[in-house]
């Protein structure tokens, strides 16, 4: 059924559910277009809708081909509505379901233009801050580009900053997505551009292996990978790319390259990677279970945790998984002893294809590893509540006044 969206938009039919809202296929006075339709308990928040109007300019100045535009936004009785382009097809997180892995060419295409749409975002002074698969819609309607890629366009660009404040109660329980955190973030710094350049790199690196560098398992591992692991090479991965790649997972974020130079430093490398096939890789497993790692080396690598699947992850053990891909989470903090002893987690060894378990010593020195993290268990604990704060408040402009008071990193 149809209903209106203020005095100039109809929605018609509900293309897809959010953790923001509702997304409807609707009509304005230009043509179709899509309205998110955001969460009844988010339009009824009056501070919400104020920062909401606030942010109108610079939410509507963004134009970009790689850009979802944000046409207007309606705040009408009880309704709260972003108007935005309609995009033909489908998320890249579907398409990665779908086929697990891309051939380079086609991913390095896909990242090109979510890098021309960040370098755009980022000469306007705004930071995503919740790049990752969800957030890049593949116009099916678009030229197909190198390697049959669709072009990408970015979504949702200040939403994440939108719908949470640190005033909100919600806000102390939600956290973003932890696979494509920067590790500034988890270290508790107001998100600047190069977390952005750290997501994008992380999206990459999960379109050529089929898994995240620092993702799997206990959310406080995936933090604490960010902060101490170092990406481990993709086997077969070209090498040129591969340095693309490593430079922009750098720790440090002034190492990471520039949005505008990586979208031209990937375009470069699209004639040398025609024709290259996806990359054999293995699905690392998770840190085996403990009697696993008691058991002999042949036993060993017999007994397979579970993958642990990357996004929405619950913080209470036992509980179910989210199922549905939410831009945050609501997700309890986890306790110290979670974060330090309860993390399964050492950074997950990508494997060729049918090649044998690697470091299985590293698997005996993990229990030593995890007693000197019980120290730091703590400290990221409060990064963790730091991370919470960040990635839900803030700007690349506006620092969290309180920042000065985030714990250090370990
Ligand atoms: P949220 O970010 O609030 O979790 P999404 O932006 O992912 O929600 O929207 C949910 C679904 O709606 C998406 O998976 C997609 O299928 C659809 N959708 C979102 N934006 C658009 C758009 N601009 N054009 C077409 N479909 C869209
Ligand atoms: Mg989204």
């Amino acid at each position: 059924m149809a209903r209106k969206i203020g005095s100039r938009y109809t929605a018609n039919q509900i293309l897809g559910r959010g953790s923001a809202g509702t997304v409807w296929l609707g009509e304005g006075p230009e043509g179709p277009v899509a309205i998110k339709l955001l969460r009844e308990d988010l339009a009824c928040d009056q501070e919400l809708v104020g920062r909401f109007v606030q942010e109108r300019t610079a939410l509507l100045g963004l134009e970009h081909r790689n850009v979802v535009g944000v046409r207007d936004l309606v705040v009408d009785g009880n309704d709260l509505a972003l108007v935005m382009d309609l995009v033909r097809g489908t998320d890249l997180r579907t398409r990665l379901e779908r086929e697990r892995r891309l051939a380079p060419e086609a991913a390095v295409a896909i990242a090109a233009d979510v890098a021309d749409a960040l370098a755009a975002a980022h000469a306007a002074g705004v930071v995503h801050r919740d790049v990752k698969p969800e957030n890049v819609l593949l116009d099916m309607q678009g030229p197909l580009g190198p390697g049959g890629a669709h072009p990408a366009l970015l979504t949702d660009f200040g939403v994440a900053k939108l719908i949470d404040s640190p005033r909100r109660p919600r806000a102390t329980k939600i956290i973003g997505t932890p696979d494509y955190l920067a590790p500034e973030i988890v270290e508790g710094l107001p998100p600047r551009a190069a977390v952005d350049i750290y997501a994008l790199a992380t999206v990459l690196y999960e379109m050529l292996a089929g898994f995240t560098p620092f993702g799997g398992g206990h959310p406080g591992a995936v933090l604490r990978r960010h902060v101490t692991e170092t990406v481990v090479p993709l086997p077969g991965i070209p090498e040129e790319l591969w340095q693309l790649i490593v430079q922009c997972l750098a720790k440090g974020p002034a190492s990471r390259l520039r949005a505008s130079e990586l979208g031209a430093r990937l375009r470069e490398q699209l004639p040398s990677l025609a024709g290259i096939p996806a990359l054999e890789v293995d699905e690392p497993e998770s840190e085996p279970a403990e009697e696993a790692r008691q058991a002999p080396e042949g036993a060993a690598a017999q007994v397979r945790q579970p993958v642990v699947r990357r996004g929405a992850v619950s913080l209470v053990p036992g509980a179910a998984p989210d199922s549905n891909r939410d831009t945050h989470t609501s997700m309890r903090v986890p306790e110290a002893d979670e974060l330090a002893g309860g993390a399964r987690g050492t950074a997950r060894v990508p494997r060729a294809s049918g090649a044998p378990r690697p470091g299985s010593a590293r698997h005996r020195t993990a229990a030593g590893r995890r007693r000197v993290f019980l120290g730091v268990g703590a400290a990221l604990l409060a990064a963790a509540a730091a991370a919470t704060y960040v990635a839900t408040s803030g700007g690349a402009d506006t620092p969290p006044s309180h920042s000065s008071t985030s714990p250090a990193a370990p």
